[in-house]
């Protein structure tokens, strides 16, 4: 059986900690260090509640193989937010938590550094194993979820008489054309949106690829929704993302009123489509 570390042991830990770098800090709510939830990219974080102040550690560094001193490090990381007043009723020391490497200044001015360099040095070489290796669960969960999700989307984009993903590519060049584009920047494709993603279309830029929203494939969309949304990005790419100059843009091209007509459909229509026609709404 894996002995996995306590509360109690992570008090523990932390009042060393206290006792051999932040001796001289002042003192401000008492803290009571706590393991929290599993997390990928949260190791710790500190607040104050009722006069108390609640240091959690990740969850998954209760785990013996985790090295003491990733523990430490996160622990003295809290700390120095502590003394300069997050979570401990002190006098705030600096407007941002973090800006300017004021941690890093607070432990190399107390000594404990070094427990950061090697901690940062083992979650370089060691945590994204370590964290599949705890987390498949998890992760498979996920997995699952994204795979029913393609699927439901998919199932979607099949009903008959919905647009495809052709109908959105032979828009794309003549409405670059109106632009006076010889060859269109990106590529359009659909988005099999998550219930977040609440845009009606999305830019890329590392697939050089505009999606719009996949509800847009439902023939009860307006075109002129979609050709706005195609058109929406050309003038981006054209006249940069200041409003007017948009509009300016699509002007130009003679798509104002196309403009118009989608603006008042996403006004009146758009969250309800979302509500009501989502493939990934369950209920
Ligand atoms: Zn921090």
């Amino acid at each position: 059986m894996t002995d996995f570390r306590t509360d109690a042991w992570l008090q523990a830990r932390l009042r060393t900690l206290w006792e051999t770098y932040f001796r001289d800090a002042e003192t401000g709510y008492p803290i009571h260090a706590r393991f929290g939830v599993r997390a990928r990219y949260r190791f710790g974080s500190i607040s104050a509640r009722q006069g108390v102040c609640l240091i959690r550690v990740n969850g998954l560094f209760a785990h013996p193989d985790v090295p003491e001193y990733v523990v430490d490090a996160t622990l003295a990381h809290e700390l120095a937010h502590y003394v300069h007043g997050y979570g401990s009723g002190l006098k705030k020391q600096h407007a941002h938590p973090h800006r300017g490497g004021v941690i890093e200044e607070e432990m190399a001015r107390r000594g404990c550094l070094f427990l950061e360099e090697r901690a940062e040095q083992w979650r370089r070489q060691q945590w994204q194993a370590f964290y599949a290796e705890q987390c498949r669960d998890r992760l498979a969960r996920s997995g699952e979820r994204r795979r029913r999700a393609e699927e439901r989307w998919q199932a979607y984009f099949a009903t008959p008489g919905f647009r495809s993903e052709a109908w959105l590519q032979e828009r794309l060049q003549p409405l670059s054309a109106a632009f006076g584009l010889t060859a269109p920047p990106f590529r359009v494709a659909w988005l099999r949106a998550t219930l977040r993603q609440k845009g009606v279309s999305y830019y890329f830029p590392r697939e050089k690829t505009v999606r719009l929203h996949g509800l847009l494939a439902d023939p009860r969309v307006p075109e002129a929704v979609l050709y706005y949304e195609i058109a929406y990005w050309l003038a981006y790419h054209q006249a940069g993302k200041e409003w007017e100059r948009i509009l300016t843009a699509m002007r130009k091209a003679g798509l104002s009123d196309t403009a118009q007509r989608a603006i008042s459909w996403r006004s009146r229509a758009w969250s309800r489509a979302l509500r009501s026609r989502h493939p990934l709404r369950t209920d």
